[in-house]
């Protein structure tokens, strides 16, 4: 187990520490009740004994405005917003952020100012007699718990359906869906009965759980072999997702580009065209996707052409590399600033689902092309972007042990978690 330890997180800790059940439970009560208890009063409350006015961003608000009505001056609002821009704070996010203004009395200037632009970052800023404005970021000390959960399909169900009744939240389940894609076919693969897994990380800030961090593990017992994939941090510090073996997990690119979308039609060969009557080839593979979904570039690449023909409607074709081509058809609209010749990357948004061209409803058609000749996206074999050096293979193997003997543990006692 220590081993486990000393590869996710090496620095830190030296040990781990499998705490009880209990006590998440108790954390767990006490997030809903931290979480409730402010609400949306919060906005603007001032306390007579601190004189600090504590403001949550709304949607609309600029920080030269908030500034301006807490009765600063043009050239003080100006020398903040600077001195923020210089220490990273550019733009505020409605409902997530937070700015604290402090006064010695209720009637006299602010003179300190306290942006919190993530819960793992504060920055204050302080007024000296000068008029000058100081600086001053601090790090929210954080605790990562590794937690583990695990649910089976029931018939009928969608893997996020499973997904969310194994009480994993749906941000992680989100990202857990995107990794998956790429070793494995909802459509043909998901059957009830399967399991499935996943060891992730979940944030806390003196007790509290803030937000999830990082996946560590999945696994699904797909109908064509388990699929497993592990995060693993190499040598050089670059993260990436490898199978049990240790080859990339990450594939060039992505057999369904847009998450939990449902195939409606499958490549083949001949097929009757549904608006033209007469059989004809389909190169790709329909999903259903209601009018304006993202989508999102199945791959890093290039945008070689984007335009309008009365078969695909609105497409983007994208080149990858040597060998790959994507294209995506029947789009109501492009996403701004996706030109020929735009760099994408993987998982850019470059335009939205519609019915345009030859199309019954809306849905997005899909294709890859390799080496100038269609191939089903959901079949082909996709290279992996990041393969392992045999020093880091036997890294990762080691490491892969000792996680699944952590997982091991934890699948016999579902209560427990990994302290990082
Ligand atoms: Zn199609």
């Amino acid at each position: 187990m220590k081993k486990v330890k000393e590869y996710l997180n090496p620095s830190v800790l030296t040990k781990i520490i499998i705490a009880l059940a209990v006590l998440l439970t108790l954390v767990a009560c006490f997030v809903v009740v931290s979480h409730r208890a402010p609400g949306a009063a919060e906005k603007n409350v001032v306390s007579a004994d601190t004189c600090k006015t504590v403001v949550v961003v709304a949607s609309g608000d600029t920080l030269s405005g908030l500034l301006s009505k807490q009765g600063l001056s043009h050239t003080q609002i100006n020398e903040i917003v600077r001195v923020l821009k210089s220490n990273g704070v550019s733009g505020l996010r409605a409902d997530r952020d937070k700015i604290e203004f402090v006064r010695a009395t209720a009637e006299s200037p602010v003179n300190k100012i306290v942006v919190i632009p993530s819960p793992w970052r504060m920055v204050e800023l302080t007024c000296d007699d000068t008029g000058a404005w100081k600086c001053n970021t601090v790090d929210v000390e954080r605790d990562t718990r590794a937690v583990y959960k695990s649910g089976v399909i029931l018939d009928g169900d969608s893997f996020y359906l499973a997904g969310m009744r194994a009480g994993i939240p749906a941000g992680v389940l989100a990202d857990v869906y995107d990794l998956l894609a790429f070793e494995m076919d909802f459509e043909r693969d998901v059957r009830a009965g399967q399991r499935f897994s996943v060891l992730y990380e979940e944030n806390f800030s003196s007790g509290t759980h803030v937000d999830n961090g990082h996946i560590l593990a999945v696994s699904f017992d797909a109908l064509r072999g388990n699929v497993k994939m592990y995060r693993f941090k190499k040598k050089d510090g670059s993260v990436g997702f490898y199978n049990e073996k240790g080859d990339g997990a990450i594939k060039s690119l992505k057999r369904t580009p847009i998450n939990n979308a449902k195939v409606t039609s499958s490549f083949q060969t001949r097929r009757k065209h549904p608006v033209l009557g007469f059989t004809r080839a389909h190169k790709g593979v329909d999903f259903r996707a209601p009018t304006g979904t993202p989508i999102p570039s199945a791959g890093a690449g290039r945008v070689v052409k984007r335009g309008y023909n009365s078969g695909h409607g609105n497409f983007v074709r994208i080149r990858h590399n040597g060998s790959f081509e994507t294209l995506y058809a029947h789009m109501s609209r492009f996403a701004k600033g996706v030109n020929v010749g735009t760099v994408v990357k993987q998982g850019q948004i470059i335009g939205y689902s519609g019915s345009t061209g030859l199309s019954t409803g809306p849905h997005l058609h899909y294709e890859i092309i390799k080496d100038g000749k269609h191939v089903n996206p959901l079949t082909v074999k996709l290279p992996a972007i990041n393969n392992l050096d045999d020093a880091n293979k036997k890294r990762f193997l080691e490491y892969r042990r000792a996680l699944d003997d952590g997982i091991e543990y934890l699948s016999s006692h579902p209560n427990m978690f990994i302290v990082l």
